[in-house]
């Protein structure tokens, strides 16, 4: 039997991260993947072509909407959408980031096995016909599309975002998007810059529920603009798949007697991912998941047998790559006898629709519920120049900090180019700066990190220049 010092189920962000540092601290790694292409969730099925389906739908928008105001002008009807080659060029990126992981496990001399990890004892794991031995194993299954009861994603129809990324036979008509968390809202977006109908049905009474209003409101501005109907408080009662189209009742929660319907080319489920732990035999482990689906962890990421680590999606906490990567950079450390540190509280938070939308620490909520005084600061797009410059003077960046120390404790924004700016909210939080720290601090000009001083200096005595 093949021996190693840590065997890794799943090659997600949280497993071939963790493998790739195990071989940079000298263990001996095997890698363990059900699919033939390494990468997991993130690279396959989740953010990567996602966010590639967001740059070239928006490369799209700009040239049918947006352009004419820089004096660019198309004759609308010259312009051809190629949605295959759209869709072929996303597969492209696809391929060429998983074979970049295989790449990685080969240069790091990491073995993969491909096919279903399962327990066979705490310290083995069958492979189709093979069974190996890990000294430690960790469990980075990652997580799968969910729906809501009686709703079963057939995946012709009725589809999650994996089906969602590659559409067969052109750009569809219509689509109804039920949830509006970050697939609904990512996802939506893209179909709906390519000339889709898109409406999206949330239960609850915004968007992005947990995110901040302010910043909720901007997103609803940018997300009609682009033409997509928006209804929230609603709840979703049947969906029928009729054939060619599918039909979705649901009622308005405060009038729950008076049924809507409508019909759609297809209806995109984006209500949460459950954690992934099928066929995975955990119980040959003696180990169980949570009523939430999930492998119960301590602080260290030790699952109740010490040599079983879990990570990612399959645990506990933020449903992200940049945590599932941190966690398994964690473990690899923690193992080699190193005293690694994971701050869960300044773990950004973005989605990648245009204008983006980032977040970092606390929401106002969340200081007012926990009784922390705190003030806060905001700033306009409108009142950048640099935003100006780009005809993309829409959304704004709020600092939220504490009343008497002055620390930064959340930040908050909606505007161009949110996903880059909220790290310098990760590095001023990291290191606990105050918000007057930032206001003192130069930002080249004219740039979008204008905006982040901007709230600064208006979170501190209110003293924003350029409003
Ligand atoms: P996964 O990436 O899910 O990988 C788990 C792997 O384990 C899979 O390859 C699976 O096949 C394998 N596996 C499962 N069971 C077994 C078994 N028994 N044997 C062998 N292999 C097994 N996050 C972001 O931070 N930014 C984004 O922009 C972003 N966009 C997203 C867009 C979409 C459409 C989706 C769906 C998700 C997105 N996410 C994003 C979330 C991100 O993809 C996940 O948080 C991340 O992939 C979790 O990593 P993981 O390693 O825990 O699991
Ligand atoms: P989510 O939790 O972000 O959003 C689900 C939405 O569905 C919520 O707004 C919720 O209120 C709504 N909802 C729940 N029940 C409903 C019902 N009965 N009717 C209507 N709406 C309902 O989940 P998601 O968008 O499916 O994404 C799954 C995970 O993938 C998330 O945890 C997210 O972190 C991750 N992800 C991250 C990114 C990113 O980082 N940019 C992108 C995509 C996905």
């Amino acid at each position: 039997m093949q021996e190693f010092d840590v065997v890794i189920i799943g090659s997600g962000p949280g497993g071939y991260v963790c493998a790739i540092r195990c071989a940079q601290l000298g263990m001996k790694v095997a890698i363990v993947e059900k699919y033939s292409t390494l990468g997991g969730t993130c690279l396959n099925v989740g953010c990567i072509p996602s966010k590639a389906w967001l740059d070239s739908s928006e490369r799209y928008h700009q040239v049918v909407k947006t352009n004419q105001i820089h004096g660019i002008e198309v004759e609308t009807n010259s312009v051809k959408l190629n949605f295959e080659k759209m869709s072929e060029r996303v597969q492209k990126v696809i391929k060429q980031t998983c074979d970049g992981v295989k790449f990685l496990m080969n240069k790091n001399k990491i073995t993969v096995f491909q096919g279903v990890g399962s327990f066979v004892n705490t310290h083995e794991v069958k492979v189709g016909e093979t069974t190996i031995h890990g000294k430690n194993i960790v469990i980075a299954t990652g997580s799968k599309p969910g729906s809501l009861p009686g709703i079963v994603i057939d995946k012709k129809r009725i589809i999650s975002s994996t089906e969602a990324l590659k559409i067969p036979g052109g750009r569809p008509e219509s689509m109804v998007v039920i949830g509006g968390g970050v697939i609904g809202c990512e996802m939506g977006s893209v179909f709906a810059r390519l000339g889709t109908k898109v409406t999206l049905i949330e239960y609850m009474d915004q968007i992005l529920p947990t995110m901040d209003s302010d910043c909720a409101k901007e997103l609803v501005k940018a997300l009609k603009k682009e033409e997509m109907e928006i209804l929230t408080s609603m709840q979703v009662k049947v969906v029928e798949n009729l054939g060619k189209k599918v039909k979705i009742t649901f009622v308005e929660k405060s009038n729950p007697s008076a049924l809507k319907t409508i019909e759609s080319d297809y209806c995109l489920m984006a209500v949460g991912r459950i954690p992934y732990t099928t066929g995975l035999g955990l119980e040959k482990a003696d180990l169980q998941v949570d009523e939430r689906g999930r492998v119960p962890v301590n602080e260290h990421l030790q699952t109740k047998i010490s040599h079983i680590y879990a990570i990612g999606d399959v645990v506990r906490g933020a449903m992200l790559a940049h945590k599932a990567e941190d966690e398994g950079m964690y473990v690899a450390e923690f193992m080699a006898g190193q005293k690694p540190h994971i701050n869960y509280n300044l773990i950004p938070g973005v989605v990648y629709t245009w204008p983006e939308v980032a977040w970092l620490g606390a929401s106002e909520s969340e200081l007012k519920q926990k009784n922390i005084p705190f003030k806060k600061g905001s700033f306009p797009m409108k009142a950048l120049g640099r935003a100006r410059t780009s005809e993309e003077n829409f959304g704004m960046i709020k600092i939220l900090a504490h009343a008497t120390t002055d620390e930064i404790l959340g930040v908050h924004m909606t505007c161009p180019r949110a996903a880059d700016l909220i790290m310098e909210a990760v590095v001023a939080m990291e290191y606990r700066a105050s918000a007057e720290d930032i206001a003192r601090m130069s930002h080249p000009h004219p740039t979008y990190s204008e905006a982040f001083r901007e709230a600064a200096l208006a979170a501190t005595e209110n003293r924003s220049l350029h409003i």
